[in-house]
């Protein structure tokens, strides 16, 4: 059967079919080597099977994409062989392939490849034959044997603290001649491990290794698609929110080999420094190996400047002699090829406007690319390379604020160890900086330990030999990770990266024994549990817990940061509760506190007595007795928030949750209580009782309190407008705006407003001065939303509280939610929490409604957000184009806010003109 779509693309000199453009169909790696051919890149010629293969193998089976692609497929190996001058199956002269994944987005290490597809006993002798090299041959069928036996037959250790059996059978052998290193095997050890290899998969997998190649193939293009939907990929599409729909393609290629002698080599290069983002080409290579030595991190390898590789040798501990004979760069050892090397990176990142990740081999002196895509970086490096690229002229402002991804932007707001601390600290070794940052906790050893740690509350650092993708979820939960073994492009390295994680790789003094669970450094022994300190940033390792310290904007960091006030519309406020909050925010750009929330200033030293004798008072006089002495500590407070926002907006809140929960639950707690406030035991537990509610999310709380106890209003609304006027005098410029919480109706809010106004008219009174401010509300039920312009009619201002509006909408407790979210986010009925990342269709209509019918009633009228989704990058663009005025966040989100509204009106075109500030008729002053 013929089909009429068409799901194989070739790859080569003679023809390309696929480009760039052509991700989602082919797959990152798929479409670039399809762009590196048509740039007259010299890359091994193959094919492509498309995405949409895979989709209908997920759908319909694979007896059915078999018929689907066979007859393509035979085309492209056709054209492959005729390419290379070489026939698949051929025993004289076998042209082998490679088979690897590549689905539109990249997924290191997540999905399988096989190289060396095409030998069989008696392959493997004309392959001897014709490349003059019995032991490369053998090597080659070993090495296929061991990843078809694992990836596509299935042979895998049976629990975690197996080794991988094909490498137990190596270091059998390997003992049994005394040698210590994979490439001391002679021949016929290569012989002997095949026929080891053979027996091992025909006793435990009950079959035969196939020796029919086209056998091989199919196997290993089935098995690749299969991986799409191994546990490891499905964790990291979770992790990446890449849809489960996309599908993975398969490239199939003609093999080079890396491990032809010495003047063979494999290796992965980087144009910009994928850590720190520094414009330096650098990368790391294996002479006479195969790419995945160099992933799988069990030999050191070398690095291909010799800037480099100077760098690594001072971390390595390794003298400049010592450098230069036994791990020389690749730019010293082959020149010629590294000259070649430097033009395809400048090149492909000339072409790709972007820092490029590239693979190659060397075939006995001839470079062949085997991939390139842009790279993944930490967020350090991501900042400086858009910054950097910008400043070079490759890109422009726009492209600069597009390369950063928001959330990232929380690594460059990672604590940093404290300078003191760390210079007192021991260091005890040193390894690879393979991903920046500072941290420190407890030692464990394996990866779904670490997950379980976590949860108890522990912080970690996981310790591993090397890392492989089984580890993901327990690498994501760590603070850090350190490993034994491997290079900057080791598994660890790359994952670490990606996730923006701590990680020091290679720290070859770490002697890791999984079974007694220790690691030992010289003669000290570390158990599980033990703390450790890891800087990724210099590659050191100390023992024990380093206090952090926050990090600031500086640099290019800051630079991007001015540029988002070039193109956002969105203003970006934070929320703040203390001076030392509104202080961090402004530093990180925050132009207003969006939400005060005066309850937490309740807590702080011993106004909590007060704040609890007003809750026992039996009348309004005792009340204003306790609420009197609040008065100047709430006043004082205020006078903090107006003084570091010197000139910009501060919005107060007034008190919001229920009283309950000034009160202690707990009997021993109620009789401290009891005993502080000389009031009896019996009268505090009355009171608990009386204030207990069924719901209290949606019970005595919000301006509901205000409704029962004006005076508890009164006396916010007084300390706000005392402590404007006090900050007045002083000369600083005070924009004060007081919220009314959880107003559902107009006569709610009128109700407040009353009080407001009166009590700021009697201070102007007392004082002979006036002060402009605005009185607004919060819209955080859905009734408000709906009648939104009535409310417009009366309030100054908008805040959108979408925690509660979120809850309220939805009917989800927001406190109980965590309880049954993740089965419906597991089973997709929704596809983010919505107390993260604002429901559009729901919420955010309700949302949208609301800022029509203010703006109708009101025009001009101010609306922002100040529930969590403030701080959320897909949320803020949703809010852009909800034509909001500001999103506010808490004050470590404020960066993240600022890059999430400048994409945001990047991509929604140009930057709407913003209403004025508060827009409608000031508040009467008397
Ligand atoms: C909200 O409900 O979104 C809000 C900001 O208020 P709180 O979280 O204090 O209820
Ligand atoms: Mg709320």
């Amino acid at each position: 059967m013929s089909s009429p779509v068409k799901y194989v693309y070739a790859f080569g000199a003679a023809l390309t079919e696929g480009e760039a453009a052509m991700k989602n169909l082919l797959g990152g790696k798929g479409a670039n080597l399809a762009e590196m051919c048509r740039l007259g890149i010299t890359v091994p010629p193959g094919f492509t099977i498309s995405t949409e293969a895979c989709t209908e193998f997920t759908d319909k089976g694979q007896a059915h994409v078999f018929e689907l692609i066979r007859d393509e497929v035979a085309q492209g190996v056709a054209r492959v062989e005729g390419e290379m001058g070489k026939r698949f199956g051929d025993p004289a002269d076998p042209l082998l392939l490679s088979v690897r994944s590549g689905a539109r987005a990249s997924m290191p290490g997540m999905m399988d490849t096989i190289l060396n597809l095409g030998l069989n006993d008696e392959a493997v002798v004309g392959l001897a034959r014709k490349a003059n090299n019995e032991r490369f041959a053998w090597d080659s069928y070993r090495r296929f044997i061991q990843m078809y036996g694992d990836v596509v037959m299935g042979l895998k250790p049976v629990s975690k603290e197996e080794h991988d059996p094909f490498e137990v059978i190596i270091d059998m052998v390997k003992e049994k001649r005394g040698v210590k290193l994979d490439t001391d095997l002679g021949t016929d050890d290569l012989k002997e491990l095949v026929q080891r290899f053979k027996s091992l998969i025909r006793a435990r997998i009950g079959r035969d290794f196939p020796t029919d190649p086209w056998e091989q193939l199919w196997g290993a293009v089935f098995a690749v698609f299969e991986s799409w939907n191994n546990d490891r990929a499905k964790v990291y599409r979770e992790l990446n929110d890449i849809p489960q729909s996309w599908g993975t393609a398969v490239n199939v290629q003609a093999m080079v080999f890396g491990n032809l002698g010495d003047s063979s080599a494999t290796g992965v290069a980087f144009s910009r420094d994928a850590g720190t983002g520094e414009d330096l080409f650098n990368g790391e290579f294996l002479i006479n190996a195969q790419g995945e030595d160099v992933v799988a991190g069990v030999r050191t390898p070398q690095q291909i400047s010799r800037l480099g590789s100077q760098r690594w040798a001072q971390l390595a501990l390794v003298n400049e002699e010592e450098r230069r004979s036994q791990f020389p760069s690749l730019e010293e050892l082959m020149p010629d090829i590294y000259q070649q090397l430097l033009k395809a990176e400048t090149l492909l990142e000339n072409h790709f406007r972007d820092m490029q990740d590239m693979e190659f081999t060397i075939q006995e002196g001839k470079l062949w690319m085997l991939q390139t895509r842009n790279g993944k970086r930490t967020g350090a490096a991501m900042v400086r390379i858009a910054v950097e690229m910008l400043k070079q002229g490759m890109i422009d402002e726009k492209t600069a604020l597009l390369r950063v991804a928001p959330e990232r932007l929380n690594e460059l707001l990672h604590p940093v160890f404290d300078t003191h601390a760390v210079k007192a600290a021991k260091v005890i070794a040193r390894g690879l900086p393979a991903s920046p940052g500072a941290a420190t906790g407890q030692i464990v050893f394996f990866a779904d330990e670490a997950e379980e740690w976590v949860k108890q509350g522990k912080v970690v650092i996981l310790v591993r030999l090397e890392t492989s993708p089984e580890d993901l979820r327990g690498m994501s939960v760590a603070q850090g990770i350190l490993t034994a073994r491997g290079g900057m492009t080791s598994h660890a390295a790359v994952v670490a990266r990606g996730m923006g994680k701590c990680c020091i790789s290679g720290a070859g003094a770490v002697h890791v024994d999984y079974k007694a669970r220790t690691m030992t450094i010289g003669d000290t022994v570390y158990q599980e549990g033990d703390w450790l300190s890891l800087d990724g940033s210099t590659g050191e390792v100390f023992e024990g817990r380093i206090p952090t310290v926050e990090a600031g904007l500086s640099g290019d960091f800051g630079a991007l940061m001015a540029l988002t006030d070039k193109y956002k519309r969105l203003h970006v406020r934070a929320n703040a509760d203390t001076p030392d909050d509104a202080k961090v925010a402004r530093n990180f750009g925050a132009t207003g506190i969006g939400l005060c929330r005066t309850e937490h200033m309740f807590f702080a030293g011993d106004r909590i007595l007060a704040v609890r004798e007003m809750i026992l008072a039996n009348d309004e006089a005792g009340r204003r007795k306790a609420l009197a002495k609040l008065l100047p500590m709430q006043r004082g407070d205020f006078e903090g928030m107006f003084r570091e926002m010197n000139g910009l907006p501060v919005t107060i809140r007034l008190l919001d949750p229920p009283l309950h929960e000034f009160i202690p639950h707990d009997e021993a707690g109620q009789r401290t209580m009891a005993n502080e406030m000389g009031v009896p035991l019996g009268k505090i537990k009355m009171r608990v009782e009386e204030l207990h509610e069924f719901n209290p999310m949606m019970g005595h709380r919000g301006c509901r309190l205000g409704i029962s106890y004006p005076e508890i209003t009164e006396m916010q609304a007084r300390a706000v407008i005392e402590a404007a006027l006090n900050m007045k005098a002083r000369g600083f410029e005070v924009k004060a705006e007081i919220m009314v919480p959880l107003v559902g109706t107009v006569r709610e809010f009128d109700a407040q407003a009353k009080v407001i106004r009166q009590t700021a008219a009697a201070v102007f009174a007392e004082r002979g001065e006036q002060l402009e401010y605005l009185l607004g509300t919060m819209i955080e039920t859905p009734r408000a939303a709906v009648i939104a312009d009535s409310i417009a009619r009366q309030a100054e201002f908008f805040s959108f509280g979408t925690n509660d509006l979120t809850q309220m909408t939805l009917g989800f407790s927001r406190d109980d939610a965590g309880k049954f979210l993740p089965d419906y986010l597991r089973k997709g009925i929704y596809e983010h929490d919505p107390f993260r990342s604002i429901d559009q269709k729901g919420v955010g209509a309700l949302v949208e409604m609301a800022v029509r019918k203010g703006q109708q009633a009101r025009p001009g009228i101010e609306t922002g957000v100040c529930g969590e989704h403030g701080g959320d990058p897909a949320s803020v663009e949703f809010f852009h184009g909800a034509g909001l005025d500001y999103v506010s966040c808490s004050p470590f989100r404020v960066p993240i806010a600022r890059l999430a509204a400048a994409q945001a009106a990047i991509r929604g075109g140009a930057p709407a003109p913003r209403a004025p500030r508060g827009g409608g008729a000031p508040t009467p002053l008397n």
